[in-house]
């Protein structure tokens, strides 16, 4: 075995080579307690929340902590936003070691700054560097910079109830090597984007879809559980012959039995008396070939919670939602993830034919939208918020 370096050697636990399940002994990991800050000199205006295009208007900072194979973790910095200098050789170039995260930060009325559910991003953003072979990090330490950059940057994060602070995480291969093999240097950076509401006219536009099993997003023993880069570069080809056809997003299948999996890059939920008569809350299970989402998570834990209906991780398959809708089954379909949090589907592509799917007054789409946003701009209080700075 290639000698330990910092960050990579083997722990109590018996990790190998930073690869490995342990999660609590992460030798020689960055510290939120080394961070270095460096603030601008010529901050920016701050835009109107409601003429944000999502993802482009960037904050006045960000943090980077760099790491080697020869150093290991180097110090955390905050510092103004700015251009990466990467070498054209760099591994995320060429064979695509890249991973990110996406969550919000929520400023409340009472102007408490809020995070949701944020240490899930954390764990998901460890395993999704694992699978890279990128380094691991101490997965505490990392919300608590975090937490230090959007403090740094509060006056970003709109004043409203219906905008937010985007957070998104990066991290990267960055050896000046062609060789396909494990970086032996990553660099790790957050950056931030203020974005408006996502139903811009408040209200529910339930989305058209695009379901045809020549594409697959996903497959078993692949990366679609890890948020990584290469994931969604390669669907947009789908995206757009979706869109050629008149719908919004594609819905992924999978296998010869039509699986429903995903909605674009939402997790999806069907609402409906399933073929046991059951009032049912069903969505894919956790198999490999499907994201697992916060979003998704809140849902199940939520539904669960209320005990009003079944509430299933389980397969459904085209030809199971076709006799659905023929037997008037259906109640309500919907996509679920940080940007929308609920997305209903009012009609989807399949074979030529338009399927229109019962929407139900989007009742219970609506109120997972309602509980989730409580929550989140915290007028209701629970333990899945995590405040940023002493707010
Ligand atoms: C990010 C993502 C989701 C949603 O995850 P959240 O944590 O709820 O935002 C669902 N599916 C795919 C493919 C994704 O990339």
């Amino acid at each position: 075995m290639a000698a330990a370096a910092a960050g990579q050697q083997n722990c109590k636990n018996g990790c190998k080579n930073g690869i490995s399940d342990c999660d609590d002994h992460v030798p020689g990991a960055f510290k939120a307690s080394d961070i270095t800050i460096e603030l601008t000199d010529s901050p920016k205006e701050k835009p109107d929340p409601n003429k944000l295009v999502f993802g482009t208007v960037f904050t006045d900072h960000m943090l980077t902590v760099e790491w080697s194979m020869e150093k290991g973790w180097q110090k955390p910095a905050i510092k103004p936003l700015q251009n990466l200098s990467l070498h054209p050789a760099c591994s995320v170039f060429h064979y695509a070691i890249e991973l990110f995260e996406g969550l919000k930060a929520y400023r409340g009325a009472d102007g408490k700054i809020r995070l949701f559910r944020p240490q899930l991003n954390m764990e998901r953003m460890l395993r999704s560097a694992k699978r890279l072979t990128l380094p691991v990090f101490d997965r505490k330490e990392l919300l608590e910079c975090i937490r230090k950059l959007i403090d740094v940057d509060r006056d970003w994060v709109p004043k409203s109830s219906e905008a937010s602070l985007y957070v998104r995480p990066v991290f990267m291969g960055t050896e000046p090597s062609l060789g396909v093999k494990r970086s032996s240097k990553a660099l790790l950076y957050v950056i931030l984007s203020p974005v408006g509401p996502y139903f811009s006219s408040g209200a529910f536009s339930p989305i058209s879809l695009w379901a045809d099993p020549k594409y697959i997003r996903a497959w078993k023993g692949g990366t679609g559980d890890s948020k990584i880069g290469g994931n969604y570069g390669n669907a947009l080809f789908a995206q757009y012959e979706a869109q050629d056809y008149g719908c919004q997003q594609v819905l992924w299948l999978y296998g010869a039995d039509e699986q429903i999996t995903e909605v674009g890059t939402m997790n999806l939920f069907l609402f409906w008396t399933n073929e046991n008569g059951e009032l049912e809350l069903a969505t894919p299970p956790l198999d490999g070939i499907i994201l697992p989402g916060v979003t998704r998570r809140s849902i199940l834990d939520l539904a669960l919670q209320w005990g009003e209906f079944k509430v299933s991780e389980r397969y459904i398959t085209m030809a199971d939602l076709v006799q659905a809708l023929k037997d008037d089954r259906v109640k309500e379909m919907f996509g679920a993830g940080t940007a929308c949090v609920v997305c209903p589907v009012g009609r989807i592509l399949y074979k030529n034919e338009d399927l229109a799917i019962p929407t139900n007054g989007n009742k219970l789409a609506a109120r997972f939208l309602k509980e989730l946003t409580d929550i989140q701009y915290g007028r209701t209080a629970s333990d899945w918020s995590v405040l940023v700075g002493d707010s």
